[in-house]
Parts: C-alpha cells; structure tokens; sequence
C-alpha cells in the first residue's frame, strides 16, 4: 500500500513510511530513530498507568480478571507507540489490531457485568452457554475484522469497526451504572465519555486542519511544537478513559460481588482504587 506522504519528508532509520496513514507531525524532526517524536512519547498515557494499575490490582488483592484488562491496554500503547516511532504497516497492525481484540475483550467482561442477577443464578448452566454465545459472536467478530483488514487495509474500515465496539461498550457501561446505582461509577462513564469524545475531536482537528497547524508550528518556538500536535492529545485523552474504564469495571464488579461487605473501594489521586473499610454499608 502506497503510503501517504510528501516527498519533502525526512527519511529516517526505519526507512520510507510504508503505513497506509501518516499522521501531521512532521516526520524524523527531531531523531533519526523516531518518525513522530510527540506521538510516541504521548502513549506513555497508555503504558505507565495500565502498569501502575497492575500492581495495585496485586497490592490489594483485586480479582486478576482486571490484570488481563490493563495488559490490554498496555499493549495497545506499546503497539501505539511502535507505530508512531516507525510508520511501519506491520506496526500499524500492532497498533490497530490490538484496538480491536481488546475491546472485544472489554465487551465481553461488561456484558457479564451488566447481568442484574446476584452471582448465584449467575453461575447457572443457562449462564454457561450465554457466556459461551457471547465470547464466540465477540471471537467471530475479531476474526472476521482480522482477515478483512488484512485483505482490505482502509484505515476508516478499522475506525469504524473500533468504534462501533466503543459505542457498545459504553451502552453497557451506563447499564452497570445504572443498575448498580454507584455514584463513582457513574463519574467513572461520565468522564471515560467526556474524555473519548474530547480527545476524538482533536483528532479530526488534527487531520482537518493539518496545513493550518503546521504553518502555526513554524511561527511559534520549537519546545510548543508538542502542544500542537493533536493526536499526541488524542493519545493522552482516550489513554486515561480506556483506564478509567478498568476503573469502572473494578468498582462495578465489587458493587455486584461484595455489596454486602463494610469494605469500599475509594478513588485516589486519579489513578488508584484502595480499598478500605468504612462504618456505612453501600
Ligand atoms: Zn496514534
Ligand atoms: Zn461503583
């Protein structure tokens, strides 16, 4: 696939782009190493958190399910970043697959969560092969977007298909919310929303106003340059929602498993849930 670049672009270490989108940082600007300096580096938002979040899920004994979750996201980021640093096309399918099976993942952890049911009637027979149903349609879904993409690299196929997983796992977040009637869950949505929908802005500001804000990097000092890059914003936006998400996800699963229970999970410092044991029951 033909990528699409100018023929004014810096060619670096990793050679000619070969990914069948570039993004509007100018490339190999500031390292021969690294296509897209501000871009790459962003994704830390997508590596440091789901690492700090696995070894609090360990320091506090959470369920381990939600080690998968961050592993996910981590690998996204990794993927994310590998992308941005080579403009490669394998890298561009490290990036975007993971996207993809990994919200499927995240659909398919909701959906159980979205049962109304205490965990008794849950862990019926019945419930088995509705699990079964739902993690092979989830399955089906991720290979047929594998191979298709594959076949058929349009980068608005893959958008596309992320975000119509986005939509359903947002739907079922705001049923857990609204089931489990938690009030940090529901800040959790509103702001997992907010944060999605903001940083998705800025991408389609990014590559419609693409020649407007390159001629703005060239009047303004070089150290700006990364405040207007934004998809470095983007990165940095649905970063913290995908990890807000976990964080939903965690609350929501111990609203439905240990209700009864005198212990609560609080929210710290934006990033923590720490358990502690208060008077009040929820
Ligand atoms: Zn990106
Ligand atoms: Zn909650």
């Amino acid at each position: 696939m033909a990528p699409n670049i100018n023929s004014e672009e810096l060619i670096g270490y990793w050679g000619r782009p070969t990914s069948t989108v570039d993004w509007c940082e100018k490339n190999y600007e500031f390292s021969i190493y690294v296509a897209e300096m501000s871009n790459t580096i962003s994704n830390l938002m997508m590596i440091l958190p789901p690492l700090w979040g696995i070894r609090e899920i360990i320091k506090y004994k959470l369920d381990k399910i939600f080690i998968l979750c961050q592993i996910l996201l981590l690998t996204v980021g990794l993927g994310s970043t590998a992308f941005h640093m080579t403009l490669l096309y394998e890298m561009q399918l490290f990036d975007e697959l993971p996207m993809v099976w990994g919200t499927c993942v995240s659909v398919y952890i909701l959906k159980n969560l979205s049962s109304e049911e205490p965990k008794q009637i849950r862990n019926n027979g019945q419930n088995t092969l509705r699990k079964l149903v739902l993690a092979s349609t989830l399955f089906f879904f991720a290979v047929s977007f594998t191979t298709i993409y594959l076949w058929w690299p349009q980068p608005f196929f893959q958008h596309t298909s992320f975000a119509v997983l986005l939509f359903v796992s947002f739907y079922l977040q705001y049923k857990i919310t609204r089931n489990s009637q938690c009030s940090l869950c529901q800040k959790f949505l509103k702001f997992t929303i907010f944060f999605f929908v903001f940083g998705f802005s800025l991408w389609i500001i990014d590559k419609a106003a693409c020649s407007q804000l390159t001629s703005l990097r060239a009047r303004i000092p070089v150290y700006f340059n990364p405040v207007t890059q934004l998809h470095s914003w983007w990165h940095i936006f649905a970063g913290y929602a995908s990890y807000l998400q976990i964080l939903l996800c965690i609350h929501s699963w111990y609203d439905l498993e240990i209700s009864s229970s005198k212990k609560t999970l609080r929210f710290e410092n934006g990033f923590s849930l720490r358990p502690t044991v208060s008077k009040k029951r929820r």
